[in-house]
């Protein structure tokens, strides 16, 4: 604003607080497709964004898809994400949810990109910050801010129930995701715990009467972890549990996270374990996965950029 004299500049400076998220560190992989920011809070605590653009396919036009971190860490601690294993510290405020929104779309500036649509899977559970979450959805979506549809935002949740039934209660047509990863319960528990509270019959009993009454289909999210829920059985296993009404699974090979065992199966598994789902007429996809080489699975960037901030060397 250089039409105003310096120290009504000053005073507008000290006054309001343009944005509550600011970059600390962008990296890009992938060619560029693959954007990652590490932003700092005004309490100097760090959340991670990520902005993934795709090309156009003769099946779908190009996209934008921004992911979006719900809290600071994150209480469920789920035993193969960096984000869990790194404790939980604090909710994100609704201020904070919509500024990511809007610094990455600043960002892009002059590339010709906007984003176009939003998932909540970066860090954090989202329905575990219920009010903040709805809210940014809400704002994003007013005529006089940016008139971003709820159609284009997708909600990535491990399953709260009571939370995920109020949110098809708000009238919002937005996208649920189901973090499931596992066909069951015994095994989800141990990797989950919070699957003894809310058991998989459960989860999955909210998520269709969400979809019934969206007219949205539900994609599971299914992490493959070799040795753990990997083989042909848990496919079937999986394949009865989802069933093929107004659901997609997606296959994700685990993203190696450091002080962990766990790695992604072959390819020819992952393969192997898709097609028993094709099978069964489950419509599903192996999700690509993205940036690699800029820790681009959910906390990884974050953890290791602490763990520089406090290893002595
Ligand atoms: N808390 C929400 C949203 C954030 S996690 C949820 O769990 O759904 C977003 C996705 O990243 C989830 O599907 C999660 O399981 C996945 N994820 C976490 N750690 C991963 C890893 N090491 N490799 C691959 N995907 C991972
Ligand atoms: Fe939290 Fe989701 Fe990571 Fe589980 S996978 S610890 S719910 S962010």
């Amino acid at each position: 604003m250089r039409t105003l004299p310096p120290s009504a500049r000053r005073r507008l400076a000290e006054a309001f607080v343009f944005s509550s998220v600011a970059p600390q560190l962008k990296r890009a992989a992938d060619r560029g497709q693959t954007v990652k920011y590490l932003f700092k809070l005004a309490d100097a605590k760090t959340i991670e964004t990520v902005v993934m653009h795709y090309e156009a396919t003769p099946r779908s036009r190009a996209r934008t898809t921004i992911c979006v971190s719900s809290q600071v860490g994150c209480p469920i601690g789920c035993s193969f994400c960096a984000t869990g294993q790194s404790g939980f510290d604090r909710n994100l405020s609704e201020a904070e949810i919509v500024d990511q929104f809007l610094a990455a779309s600043r960002d892009l500036g002059e590339t010709q990109r906007s984003l176009t649509n939003v998932v909540f899977m970066g860090m954090g559970e989202p329905l575990n910050n219920y009010a903040a979450v709805v809210g940014a959805i809400r704002r994003w979506a007013r005529p006089d801010t940016l008139n971003f549809s709820p159609r284009r935002v997708t909600v990535s949740t491990i399953g709260l129930v009571p939370f995920i039934e109020r949110l098809s209660a708000e009238g919002l047509p937005v996208n649920l995701a189901i973090s499931l990863h596992a066909p069951d319960d015994a095994l989800r528990s141990s990797m989950i715990p919070v699957n003894r509270k809310y058991p998989i019959a459960a989860i999955v009993g909210a998520a269709r009467a969400h979809a019934e009454r969206t007219g949205r289909r539900t994609s599971y999210e299914y992490v493959l972890l070799q040795g753990i829920n990997d083989s042909p059985e848990q496919a079937q296993r999986l394949a009865t549990v989802v069933g093929r009404h107004l659901s997609h699974i997606n296959l994700i090979p685990m993203n190696p996270i450091d002080g962990s065992s766990m790695a992604p199966p072959s390819k020819s598994r992952a393969q192997a374990f898709q097609s028993i789902l094709q099978t069964a007429g489950i419509s599903t996809t192996i999700r690509a996965t993205r940036g690699l080489d800029i820790d681009a699975a959910c906390g990884q960037l974050r953890a290791r950029q602490l763990q520089a901030a406090t290893s002595p060397t």
